[in-house]
């Protein structure tokens, strides 16, 4: 393990209460991954924090996880990554999101730079982030693994009641899922993994919880 900061924050936002995460990654600076909603909530835990935002990482392109994007976007003038496998999502949130909360919750986030199945790392300050692609709940999820602080982010891929994000949209495949989890379970046991809604989990009790997607 190591000695530098290494904060988690866990921001259960809007109706899904979808978890954002402020994740310190150096010196008084943190990542925001999954700004799902209530972004003055977000701006009042990064001040509580005390962590100034340097990027917006999101796991995968559901609006639940996307919709305070481009207004922290405007307030800490960041950029945002995702999967571009997950762009068609993106392309929809607007409308997807004015359908289900009944009000319109502005523009989609700006994204500096989607990621693409080459891209295999992703450096922010003292941190580097391994992209592992898990697809599955949607073709462009991907989980941010944070090696040297054993942490993973995760999003809907799995949750630590032993559920997983939801495969019965067109876009889902549940075979992708099942092979997605088998790849966050083979890293190290301690590592602690943080999902897009509920409480994080070790990958010891995971293992437990996911015995069908390891077994073959
Ligand atoms: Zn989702
Ligand atoms: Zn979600």
């Amino acid at each position: 393990m190591t000695d530098k900061p290494s904060r988690v924050f866990r921001i259960p936002v809007g109706q899904l209460q979808s978890n954002c995460y402020i994740y310190e990654v150096g010196q008084q600076s943190a990542v925001i991954i999954d700004p799902g909603d209530d972004d003055q909530y977000i701006i009042e835990n990064l001040l509580k924090s005390d962590l100034a935002p340097a990027a917006i990482l999101a796991t995968h392109g559901h609006f639940d996880h996307l919709l305070a994007g481009f207004s922290l976007q405007a307030a800490f003038n960041i950029p945002f990554y995702m999967h571009s496998a997950d762009k068609f999502l993106l392309t929809r949130m607007r409308q997807t999101a004015i359908h289900f909360k009944e009000a319109d919750p502005g523009p989609e986030p700006i994204i500096t730079k989607f990621f693409d199945n080459k891209t295999q790392e992703f450096i922010v300050l003292d941190a580097t982030l391994t992209i592992i692609l898990t697809p599955g709940h949607t073709p462009g999820s991907v989980s941010y693994y944070d090696k040297e602080r054993g942490v993973v982010f995760v999003g809907d891929l799995l949750f630590s009641d032993g559920s997983i994000g939801e495969v019965t949209h067109a876009y889902s495949s549940r075979p992708d899922t099942k092979a997605s989890i088998a790849k966050i379970l083979q890293l190290p046991e301690d590592t602690v993994v943080y999902s897009g809604h509920g409480e994080e989990a070790t990958v010891a009790e995971l293992k437990e919880k996911f015995t069908w997607a390891v077994s073959a």
